[in-house]
This record gives structure tokens, sequence and C-alpha cells, in this order.
């Protein structure tokens, strides 16, 4: 687990950095917005070009197909002057001709001064003269003939405006032959074409139908139009036809107007695949911003969690499944000495001491076969490590398994705690409790100086008598005759085993009062209940023996044994017999009632009770509240601290100690029970410790 650099410091301020973020953004939205832009003009110039080039094309093939019908026409006109025909001929035959085609409008046969022979009308049209005559609108038709005869060829006159009924008209043209006879001009022949006609028919061949035709005269003023629509003047081409005597220019007018951008295929495309593609960064956008909260977030944490481990006290130690160090804290670093690069990958790690490497091995190997029993590993162990200069001190560790993302395990987290210092508060409370026991010890010891006195004084005066009484036997015996010698040898005996038994009883004595003052190492051993109670039995007696208290000792047989230091729990026997034996030496208790008993129960099978029941007069209930107060006493000579140590040393062998009224009911006085409990040997643990009877 290589903890990535939880939010590598960045130069710029994350103010900046969100400015220039925007910046970014700002650029790639107008960038877009101008490739959009850019790409909708296109399209449109794209548009226009290609409808200007289908204008252009339009007008060509329109102009071309002009020229061709008008050509056909000359033809045809000229087919009717052919062999100079008579005048008959000629009328049936124009007749013929203006049924066939209808851009004929009118035909008229002159002679060589232009007056009128003959003239056929269309038959599809009323005639065309009906409104105006003729002879006013001849003008034009004049001078293509004077042209014609002059060049010898048929010519176009100029066109014009043919009013008809109902005030309509129409734009014609006139076309001039000149006909000979025998070599010699003999007249003309007119055909009257109308414009709107050949226009119609050009259209028609071309297949304009999405244009607007129309010849127009050279300042642009419109003669006639084809078409179904009007143009709409934006995309035009205008051609030139060229006919003999006259020139028309033919204009075509696209019926589409500018392209327009909503109408238009490739423009919608253009513009949905535009507006697809900004959705798409306003999506991405949106997706970048949340990553980047997300990533804010998540740096935030790590730096969170890394202060938070920076800040710890306790050391943090990860390792993978391979037991090998992945992340370390700097409270980790700390406690051992070490730098992290020091410690991460390495094996065996060198905070283990080199002595205890297999052992710790050993442990490891065991912790990782027993990895899949993930909920079995929290609990707490103590072992040793090694600081970099070598000082072994004593560690506290609770492990955890590691989880990765998906729920397989991939290592351990540990918290380590240097326990030296707490060891080391240990080990100076233990000498003040034990400084303080032998305190006390010697307080006990020292009340007892009066009683020690008192008990030595009476072997000590019976061994001074017996010797007095020997010495006097002895000298009696010198002044005697010589058959008393065996009687006074016999009573000498007598004497002397008394002055020892006396020597032994004082002896005794001493040794009680030496075996409990002298200061045992502290050691648990398994001891019966009743082995206990014998020790501290004389010194109990001594004082018992004072206040004229009977004692009682109840213990079943065989006594249950009890994991005690025996020292201590003699100490706290002695404590409480003391205490009971010193309640009832007052008024209250009559001589008769002064009784003082030891109890020992089974009352549960690894717990033992030991009961110090006295018939005094019980504790009041403002002394009870202070009773295990140290320094706390009632009596003028006593010091406070029995019943405080008492405690102690109970709740260190894990039992507890209370009290109570002794007979609640009971007639001879409350009295009180001061019972504790004390641990029975566990068979696992203690098999192997040494046992004292
Ligand atoms: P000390 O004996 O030096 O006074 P202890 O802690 O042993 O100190 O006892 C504290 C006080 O508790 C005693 O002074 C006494 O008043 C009270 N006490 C202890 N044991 C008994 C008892 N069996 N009956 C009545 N009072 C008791």
């Amino acid at each position: 687990m290589n903890l990535p650099a939880a939010s590598a410091p960045s130069p710029e301020p994350p103010r900046a950095r969100r400015g220039v973020r925007w910046l970014l953004w700002g650029a790639l939205v107008a960038l877009l917005l101008v490739a959009q832009s850019l790409l909708v003009g296109l399209t449109l110039s794209y548009e226009e070009a290609r409808a200007q080039d289908r204008a252009d094309a339009v007008a060509a093939a329109a102009s071309g197909e002009m020229r061709r019908l008008v050509q056909r026409n000359l033809q045809s006109a000229q087919s009717l002057t052919w062999n100079d025909p008579p005048l008959t001929q000629w009328h049936y035959d124009a007749q013929e001709m203006l049924r066939q085609r209808r851009e004929f409008l009118r035909m008229e046969m002159r002679d060589n001064d232009q007056r009128l022979l003959d003239a056929v009308e269309t038959p599809f049209r009323p005639p065309l003269f009906g409104t105006m005559a003729r002879g006013e609108l001849e003008i034009e038709m004049h001078a293509a003939c004077a042209t014609a005869r002059r060049v010898a060829s048929p010519q176009f006159s100029r066109s014009y405006f043919v009013p008809q009924a109902g005030g309509l008209g129409l734009e014609v043209v006139d076309l001039c032959l000149p006909v000979d006879r025998g070599g010699h001009p003999s007249g003309y022949m007119i055909a009257t074409l109308a414009l709107g006609q050949l226009l119609e028919d050009a259209s028609n061949a071309t297949g304009a139908g999405e244009h607007e035709l129309s010849l127009v005269e050279a300042d642009g003023t419109r003669l006639v139009r084809a078409g179904l629509h009007r143009g709409s003047g934006v995309f035009h081409a205008t051609r030139l036809v060229d006919l003999p005597g006259n020139s028309l220019q033919l204009r075509a007018d696209a019926v589409q107007g500018r392209p327009g951008l909503i109408p238009n295929l490739t423009l919608a495309l253009v513009v949905g695949l535009s507006l697809l593609l900004l959705g798409l960064v306003v999506v991405l956008a949106r997706d970048v911003r949340r990553r980047s909260v997300a990533e804010t977030a998540l740096a935030e944490a790590l730096a969170f969690r890394r202060a938070m481990e920076d800040s710890l006290v306790t050391g943090l130690r990860a390792r993978d499944v391979r037991g090998r160090v992945t992340y370390v804290n700097p409270a980790f670093c700390a406690m051992v000495g070490f730098e992290a690069h020091e410690l991460v990958g390495s094996d065996p790690p060198p905070y283990w001491p080199p002595e205890r490497i297999d052992e710790y091995r050993q442990r490891q190997s065991e912790r990782l076969t027993l990895a899949r029993d993930l909920n079995a590993q929290r609990e707490g162990f103590e072992t040793q490590f090694m600081r970099r200069n070598g000082e072994r001190f004593p560690v506290m560790i609770y492990e955890a398994p590691l989880l990765d993302r998906v729920g397989h395990h991939a290592g351990w987290m540990s918290a380590v705690l240097d326990v030296s210092a707490a060891r080391r508060m240990e080990e100076l409370s233990r000498q003040q409790q034990e400084r303080l026991q032998a305190t006390a010890r010697l307080a006990t010891v020292g009340e007892m100086a009066s009683l020690l006195s008192h008990e030595l004084n009476q072997p000590l005066a019976a061994i001074a008598s017996y010797a007095t009484g020997s010495l006097n036997l002895v000298n009696e015996a010198d002044q005697q005759p010589g058959d008393t010698v065996v009687e006074t040898v016999s009573m000498l005996r007598q004497a002397l085993e008394r002055i020892a038994e006396q020597a032994e009883r004082a002896g005794r004595v001493i040794k009680s009062v030496h075996g409990f003052v002298r200061r045992r190492e502290r050691s648990r051993e398994a001891v019966g209940a009743d082995v206990l109670i014998e020790a501290v039995l004389p010194l109990v007696r001594l004082q018992a023996r004072k206040s004229g208290t009977r004692l009682e000792v109840e213990c079943p047989k065989p006594a249950p044994r009890v994991w005690v230091d025996r020292t201590m729990v003699e100490q706290v026997l002695l404590n409480l017999t003391r205490n009971g034996i010193q309640a009832m030496e007052g008024d209250a208790t009559p001589l008769d009632q002064r009784v003082l008993t030891l109890r020992v129960t089974q009352t549960h099978a690894r717990w033992v009770r030991v009961s110090v029941i006295d018939r005094g007069p019980g504790i009041a209930p403002e002394v009870a509240a202070r009773l295990f107060t140290p320094f706390f006493t009632t009596r003028e000579e006593g010091m406070g601290l029995g019943l405080s140590l008492c405690r102690t040393v109970i709740e260190q062998h894990g039992g507890a100690l209370d009290f109570g009224p002794a007979a609640p009911n009971g007639a001879n006085g409350p009295g009180t029970e001061f019972r504790f409990t004390l641990a029975v040997p566990d068979p696992a643990r203690h098999a192997a410790e040494p046992s004292a009877e």
C-alpha cells in the first residue's frame, strides 16, 4: 500500500488554476463556435455557388435552344419563298405553316415597295393587329427589310409590343426575307414571331422548371418571361441570343432565393451536428467539473488523512500479505528511529531485534495462515521492537486485516503503541506499592510490639523460673545423699524440656513476626486456602488472646487451592482479622460474644471466597462511604492504609473485596463480614508453575 503523495503541492493557487481552467473551456467553446460558423458559412457559400452554377447552366442551355428554334423557324420561313411560288400557293403554304408552328403569329407578302400583298394569321389567336392597325406598327419591320435587302439575307427586326384586346399585349419580332424573282428583287416575306412562345418552347426543351426565363433588352427592360414561378432575383445569369439583325439577352433567374438556414438539409445536418457537438462539449464539461469536484474532495480527504496520520502519536504500519512493510506513519518512524524509506519493503524490518528474528518470523507465518479468519486478528499483543540505537522496548500491537476495493485480503494494518513509558510507570507504581505495603507491615508490627513483648514475656519468664528451679535443684543435689540424684536428674530433665519448649515457643513467635515483616519477591503460586490461614493464625491468636476473642476457622477439607502471592494475601488476612478483633474490643461486644470467624467457601469452579466475620458493632454509613480511602481511620493509632491496600492487593489478583453486615437479622449485633475472592489455579496456564503446600 504505497500511499500516493496526497496532494502534490501546486505552485499555483487553486483560484488561479480555476481561472486557467475556465479560460481553456472558454477558448474551446469559442473555437467550436468559430469552426461551426465557418462550416455553416462554407456550406451556405457552397449552396450559393451551386445555385449560381445552375442558373448559368440553365441560361446557357436556354439561349442555345432559343438559337436553335430561331434557326429552325428561319429555315421554315425560307422554305415558303423557295421557287417564288404564286401568291395563292404561298397563301396556302403559309396557312399550313402557321397551323404547325405556334410561334408564328402572322405571315405577310409584300411587294418591292413593302406594300402588303397578302397576309395570313395564325389560326390559334385572334388577328394580331385587331386592336392596333398594322400600319402603325411597321417601323421596325421596314428597317429590318431595308437591311435585309441591303445584305440580301433574312433579318430580324427589333422587338416591339403589339397591344391586344383586354389590355393585354404581345412582344413580337418580325423576320423579313427578301424575295427575288429571276435574280431581281420582287418583294418581301414577313413572318411575325411571338417571343413569348419561343421562350416558352426553349424553357420546356431545357427543363428550366426551377428558373424563370426572360428576354431582356440591354438596358434591363424585360420583354417576355416564361416559367411557372417567378425568379427571386438572387441567382441569375444572362446570355446573348444572337439573331441576324437583332440580338436579345436571355436571363435565367433561379426561383430559389438565398439558401435558408433551416429548410436546407445539408445545413440542417451541419447545424444539427454542431448542436450535438456543443451538447457533447457541455456534457464533457459537466463530467470534467464533476471529476474535478471529486478530485478536489479526494485530495482534501487524502490531505486530511495524511494530516491525521501525521498528527497521530500512535504508530501506524501496513504490511502486505507476505509481511513486508508497505507503509509507516511519522509516529512509527519516530518510535523506532528509522526513516520511512528504510522501513518500506525491508525484510526483515530493521526494528526487529536480531536475536528474535526467527521467533517473529514464526509468529508472522502463523498469522498469515490465520489470514482467512479475519476477525480473529483484532486482539492486541505485546512484543518487543528495537530502536535504531539498539535499545529494545516493549510495544503493544493492534492488528486488523486490510481489505482492498473488492474485499480481498491485501495485508495488515497495525496500530503500534510504545508501552515502555507505561511499563516504567507500572514498575514504579509497583515499587511504591511494595514500599507502602512494607511500611504498613512495619506499622502493623509496631502496633503488635507490646503484644509481642507480652507474648515473649511469658515463655521468657517461664524459662527464667525453670532455670532458677533447675539451679536450685542442682544446689540441693550437692548437699543431698547420692540416692536422691536420680530423682533430681529426672526433675532437671523435665525443667530443661520446659525451657526448650518455652524457648521454641518464643522462637516461633519471633519467626512468625519475622516471616511477615521480611520482604519477599512477588511471585504467584498455587497454595491451599488453609495454608494461608495457618500462616497468619499465630499472629492473629496473639491479638485475639489479648482481647479474649475466640477464633473459629471454617474450611472445607480438602481446602481449595488458590493462585496467589502468599505474602500479599497473608497481609490482607492479617489486616482484616486485626480490624475484626479491634472492632470487638470495645464495650459494645461482651466478652462471651467475641468470636472471629475465618470462613473459606468455594463459590464457583474458578473462585474461592474468604470471609472474616466479627461480632462487632458494625460499620456506620458515613464510615462505610470512606472505608477504602487511603489514610482514612477512626483509630488514634491507626494509619488508615489497611483496607485500601487490601483492596488493591485483591484486585491485583483479579478478585474483589467488599463487606456487609455479618448477620443482618442476628441477635448478636450486626457484626461485619469482610470477604474477598481469589482465583483457583488454571490447570492449563499454571501447570508448570511452582506449587506450595
Ligand atoms: P486502620 O485499621 O489503620 O484504621 P483500616 O483501613 O484497616 O485502617 O480501617 C479503616 C477504618 O475502618 C477503621 O479505622 C475502622 O473504623 C473501620 N473498620 C475496619 N474494619 C472494621 C470492622 N471489622 N468493624 C468496624 N469498623 C471497621
